[in-house]
């Protein structure tokens, strides 16, 4: 078996973790009888330096044809003061939209070995936890009709929140195929008891429910879904939410597990096709000093070898070995103890490779 992966290092920090994820894939494809062609595109900030746009249109067919898009990060302060259309960051908007990639995963869990890192009192870390949010990435609010218009008493401004039964039943499918695949309980987040659009997201989910009678789906208030993520954290596994309610989730549920460079995520769509990336930016404080954590990256090509390209022993095999590396205390900075010593991403990298084989 032979896999194409477009590959998109980015600005900042991006090719060193990359790179790192790279080697780890061709570690576990020799493992385990698969192999990779990595076709390096340009996108981010680097394309606006070489191209004059963000996102080539080459690089976007370049991940058309691939069997999957792994990328780094785009941006940094460099280009922070170019107009909205020419800033790094419609890099990622222009891959979601011409991949049609609509539904965003990223699991948030407590790493056993990474208990002291865990911002919740010591009863909540020491419980664990284990989630997946499912975020709907190209609907909803962010997406709605807005504007600003004159009002009765001075200047409006509105945004809208629409969904159609489609869009939510799509990224409903994606929540509970997953949640088959793991703890089989699917948490929808809304606020029904407010919005018209919430009350569809919530008849869809429940309609898709009857598909699933293997699946235990509850709902849950968004408030009340953001004060449960401090306070037991372990009732959740696969959670399903539309695409303003995740990006506020997402980033709490990142915070509670430690450091940013340590977590994945995947953006998926219709087709096996995924784009697979670190939750964390391109870090231009510590680029090009091989200080970055590589982890973040290296779980992002184990979610590509699971969700897109079907190698489950693989994906599990490159998960436990970062495990034992920590288990062995290795740490980069963003995760040291005082006292730890502190490992270079190289270094890291190595490390992980060596758990592998
Ligand atoms: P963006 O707007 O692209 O999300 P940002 O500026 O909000 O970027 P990051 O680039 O993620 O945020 O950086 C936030 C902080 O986390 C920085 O101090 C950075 O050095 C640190 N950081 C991010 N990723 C890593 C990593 N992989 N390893 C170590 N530290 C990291
Ligand atoms: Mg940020």
């Amino acid at each position: 078996m032979n896999y194409n992966i477009a590959v998109i290092e980015g600005d900042g920090i991006g090719p060193e973790v990359v790179n790192a994820a790279i080697e780890v894939l061709n570690t576990v494809g020799k493992k385990y009888k698969f192999s990779f062609v990595f076709k390096k595109v340009s996108a981010g900030g680097n394309a606006i330096d070489r191209f004059g746009t963000p996102l080539p249109k080459e690089s976007v067919q370049t991940c058309l044809e691939s069997n999957s898009v792994l990328l780094g990060a785009v941006g940094g302060p460099k280009w922070d003061i170019l107009p909205g259309h020419l800033r790094p960051e419609k890099a990622l908007l222009g891959i979601r939209k011409e991949l049609e990639l609509y539904a965003n995963l990223r699991p948030a869990r407590l790493l056993p070995e990474l208990k002291d890192a865990c911002p919740l009192r010591k009863e909540v870390a020491d419980a664990g936890f284990d989630m997946i949010v499912v975020r709907e990435l190209t609907g909803g609010m962010y997406f709605g009709e807005s504007g600003r218009r004159d009002g009765k008493y001075g200047p409006e401004a509105y945004d809208t929140e629409c969904y159609s039964a489609l869009e939510v039943e799509r990224i409903g499918v994606t929540a509970f195929e997953l949640a088959r695949s793991r703890g089989k309980k699917l948490i929808s987040i809304d606020k029904a008891n407010v919005l018209e659009s919430s009350r569809l997201w919530r008849e869809v989910m429940h309609r898709l429910a009857g598909k699933y009678p293997d699946v235990e789906l509850s709902d849950m208030l968004v408030d009340n879904a953001a004060m449960q993520l401090v306070k037991n954290p372990k009732q959740f596994d696969v959670v399903v939410t539309s695409n303003i309610f995740g990006d506020i989730l997402t980033d709490e549920a990142s915070q509670i597990t430690g450091s940013i460079g340590l977590l994945p995520s995947a953006s998926l769509g219709e087709t096996k096709r995924g784009m697979y990336e670190p939750i964390h930016g391109s870090a231009p404080d510590i680029a090009g000093q091989d200080k970055a954590n590589p982890i973040a990256t290296v779980l992002s090509a184990a979610m590509m070898l699971r969700l897109s390209l079907g190698q489950e022993d693989a994906a599990r095999d490159v998960e436990d070995a970062v495990s034992r590396v920590l288990a062995k205390g290795l740490r980069t900075a963003d995760i040291a103890a005082p006292g730890d010593d502190i490992l270079p991403c190289s270094t890291m990298t190595k490390a992980i490779l060596n758990a592998l084989k």
